[in-house]
């Protein structure tokens, strides 16, 4: 068996671990002779499952009592519309900051429902920076403040939540969850989709305060009001019972790896050994401000993108897989979420130091 180091953004690698542990319980979880793709959502195995999972969350992320998680489908892009249409109560307007193409995608939806106005907007300098917190223009009538802490596409993250005083803040967390430690009060909502640093695609995590929930638009379908889910424990109908599972495995390996702190030191490490690498090449570059770039996402073009075809099939030949960059930035794109190990980091740096100097 060969385990390759798999750079895609998503789905992303899950930590070896999980999977054989996974395999395991594959035919007979914890002696009830069956799977845990064959069990009812309601039968108390699955619900012990699901409650441990939930636990094991809440314990990693300190979150509050105050808030409800939701274990959802629909991926992050339903989100896009579920939140204006529980948020915005009787409000007309909500602020959006624009980071790149998933904030962008955020605000193109919410346009459907609101009027948005841009608290922040990097789009002048092609999405390389963060605003700082002075230049947000944040409106008091505002439902809420959206944001992406981090920009899976251009590789672009926040080094700091913004303040928004009473107006709750709600952020697209789908690819930096659980990478480091983060105050959770500070959000009204987080959501994100599990298949970047969580699990398996198919479940979508929203982490909501209670306030916000119960007082959704007029003729909102049953299955997008958030208090539908909160009311029955994420099972109103079948939810993604595997995904759900798998999911816990993942929250229980962070546990074991030392909690949110342990991850954060690691993936810090492992992206500056990668940003590093880049800068004091002569061959790599990547465009993001210092202090905005991503640890979980890095893009990098080379001096000649003549030779990205080549770079990728020798990568690919040493087990580093699917680096090839977004089509809209081109170039190359490392995601290294907590599942990469830092091995992984390691062969790559080598890589591209000996396709420098084959070809630099
Ligand atoms: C991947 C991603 C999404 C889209 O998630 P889906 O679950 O595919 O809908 C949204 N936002 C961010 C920041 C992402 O990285």
């Amino acid at each position: 068996m060969t385990r390759n180091f798999n750079f895609s953004a998503g789905p992303a690698m899950l930590p070896t671990a999980v999977i054989e542990r996974a395999r395991e319980e594959m035919l007979d979880w914890n002696g009830s002779g069956m799977s845990v793709m064959e069990m009812s959502h309601r039968g108390k195995e699955f619900v012990s499952i699901a409650e441990k999972a939930e636990a094991d969350l809440r314990e990693i992320l300190t979150i509050p009592q105050n808030y409800k998680v939701l274990f959802l489908q629909g991926g992050a892009s339903s989100q896009f519309a579920m939140i204006p249409l529980n948020l915005l109560k009787d409000k007309k307007k909500a602020d959006y900051i624009n980071t790149g193409m998933w904030s962008k995608k955020a605000i193109a939806e919410a346009k459907r429902f609101c009027e948005v106005s841009l608290a922040g907007d990097t789009s002048e300098n092609n999405f390389t920076t963060v605003p700082d917190q002075r230049s947000l223009v944040l409106d008091p009538d505002a439902a809420y403040v959206h944001y992406t802490p981090n920009e899976t596409i251009g590789g672009v993250e926040f080094d700091y939540v913004p303040e928004t005083g009473d107006i709750p803040l709600v952020a697209d967390m789908s690819s930096d969850i659980l990478s480091r430690p983060i105050d959770v009060s500070k959000f009204g909502l987080i959501y994100a989709g599990a298949q970047k640093n969580i699990g398996p695609s198919g479940l979508t995590i929203v982490i909501i305060r209670e306030d916000l929930i119960g007082n959704p638009a007029d003729g909102i379908p049953t299955m997008f009001n958030y208090a539908t889910h909160a009311d029955a424990g994420s099972m109103y109908n079948t939810p993604p019972t595997y995904n759900w599972y798998v999911a816990g495995l993942v929250f229980e390996w962070i546990k074991d790896q030392g909690g949110l702190s342990a991850m954060a030191e690691i993936n810090r490490r492992k992206a500056e050994k990668l940003y590093t690498a880049i800068d004091n090449s002569g061959f790599y570059a990547n465009p993001v401000a210092e202090n905005a770039r991503s640890w979980m996402n890095i893009p990098f073009t080379l001096a000649d993108p003549g030779m990205d075809a080549e770079f990728l099939s020798g990568a690919t030949q040493r087990g580093l897989l699917t680096l090839k960059g977004h089509r809209s930035v081109g170039g190359m794109r490392a995601s290294i979420y907590n599942a990469m190990p830092e091995e992984g980091v390691d062969t790559l740096i080598s890589y591209m130091q000996e396709f420098e100097q084959k070809n630099g």
